[in-house]
C-alpha cells in the first residue's frame, strides 16, 4: 500500500507558524501519513525580486521546526536536484509512484494555479489541497471548471507571512511565537536577517 503523502512546497524564508498549521491540519483533516515542506531552491517566480537567503539555512530552519513534530518532514528534494530553476511537476514526477499526493497550497497560490508551468501534469498526479489564507478567496469553481481534483481544508486563519517576518527581522521587531522556537534559535545562530546586511 502506497503512502498519502502531502507536498507543501514554499520558499520558507523564514518558516513561520501558517506554514505549520497548515501542514499539521492538513494531514490530520484527511489522515496523511506524511506532510512534506519542499524547500525551494530557486523558486523561478520570486527571481530577479530580492535576494533570497541561501537554500541550506531555509532547509536548516524547517528541519528545526519540525524536527519533534510527528508526520511533518522538511524535504530537500528541489535543493538537491542543484542548479536551475525548479518545477513542481518535476518534484511530483519524483515521488515515488505508489505514493497517492496531494498538494497543499495556500489559498494566494491557488490563485495563480495557471500560471504555473505544466500543470496539466500537476493535475494528473496529484489532489489539489487549498487551505485558506487570510484576505484571498478561492474561486473552487473555476480550478473544478480547468479539471483539478481539489480538496478544501479550513484552518485557523493565521495573518503571518515570511514577508513581515523579514521585515520585523530587519526592524529589529520580536519574531517569537510567529516562529517556532527551534528555528528562532537556528536564524540567531546563522546570524541571517540581521539589520544592515
Ligand atoms: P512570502 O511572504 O515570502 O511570499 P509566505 O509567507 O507566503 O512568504 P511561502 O513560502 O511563499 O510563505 O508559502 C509557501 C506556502 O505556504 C504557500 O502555498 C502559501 O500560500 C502557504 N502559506 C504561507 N503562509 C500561510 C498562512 N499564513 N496561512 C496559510 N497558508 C500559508
Ligand atoms: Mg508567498
Amino acid at each position: 500500500m502506497g503512502r498519502r503523502v502531502g507536498v507543501l512546497g514554499g520558499t520558507f524564508d523564514p518558516i513561520h507558524v501558517g506554514h505549520l498549521v497548515a501542514a499539521s491540519e492538513v494531514r490530520s483533516q484527511l489522515a496523511l501519513d506524511v506532510v512534506l515542506l519542499v524547500v525551494a531552491a530557486q523558486p523561478w517566480q520570486k527571481t530577479g525580486t530580492r535576494a533570497l537567503t541561501p537554500a541550506a539555512d531555509r532547509l536548516a530552519l524547517v528541519q528545526a521546526a519540525v524536527a519533534d513534530v510527528d508526520g511533518l518532514e522538511a524535504s530537500s528534494l528541489e535543493i538537491d536536484r542543484g542548479q536551475g530553476p525548479t518545477y513542481t511537476a518535476d518534484t511530483l514526477a519524483a515521488m515515488p509512484d505508489d505514493d497517492e499526493l496531494f498538494l497543499v497550497v495556500g489559498a494566494d497560490v491557488a490563485n495563480l494555479l495557471d500560471t504555473w508551468v505544466r500543470p496539466e501534469e500537476i493535475r494528473a498526479r496529484a489532489t489539489l489541497v487549498v487551505v485558506d489564507r487570510p484576505g484571498t478567496s478561492v474561486h473552487h469553481d473555476e480550478l473544478r471548471a480547468d479539471g483539478w481534483r481539489v480538496e478544501t481544508v479550513h484552518i485557523p486563519l493565521l495573518e503571518v507571512s515570511s514577508s513581515d517576518l523579514r521585515q520585523r527581522l530587519a526592524a529589529g521587531r520580536p519574531i517569537d511565537f510567529l516562529v517556532p522556537p527551534g528555528a528562532v534559535r537556528e536564524i540567531e545562530k546563522r546570524g541571517l536577517y540581521a539589520r544592515n546586511r
